[in-house]
């Protein structure tokens, strides 16, 4: 007899959402695993040092299919877990993770150039983002 395993994917999952408790480690979630192979990287790298001061990384949205957002390209990512945006926000730029919109302290994406000079300013919210005007 021949038993097959394989990684299932919850259904819902294949647009992007996310069930509770999805991690940046989770790479079989679509969310996740269509992340820029960069910015997955960075986060996981940020996290496992988070996890040494006690946070955790939630994925409450990373990858997601419909709409205008830098969520779309697998650029961004909406975290959550008990202080983990706090951490983030305080060790990100050291790699290269960095607070976008003032408005959406939870969202996060890839700058390299933040490991040698710091985040660059944020935007109020996503109506000033350049990249988002058609
Ligand atoms: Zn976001």
């Amino acid at each position: 007899m021949t038993v097959v395993t394989g990684t299932v994917v919850a259904s819902g999952t294949a647009d992007g959402d996310v069930t509770d408790g999805t991690t940046v480690f989770d790479e079989d979630v679509p969310a996740v695993g269509k992340l820029d192979p960069g910015l997955g990287d960075a986060l996981r790298k940020a996290a496992g040092d988070a996890a040494g001061d006690g946070v955790e990384f939630r994925v409450n949205s990373g990858w997601r299919s419909p709409e205008t957002s830098e969520h779309v390209s697998g650029d961004a990512v909406d975290l959550g877990g008990s202080g983990a945006a706090e951490w983030l926000s305080e060790h990100g730029a050291r790699y290269g993770l960095c607070q976008i919109y003032a408005n959406e302290p939870w969202h996060f994406e890839l700058r390299p150039a933040a490991v040698d000079r710091g985040c660059p300013a944020e935007y109020a919210d996503p109506t000033e983002d350049p990249r988002l005007q058609k």
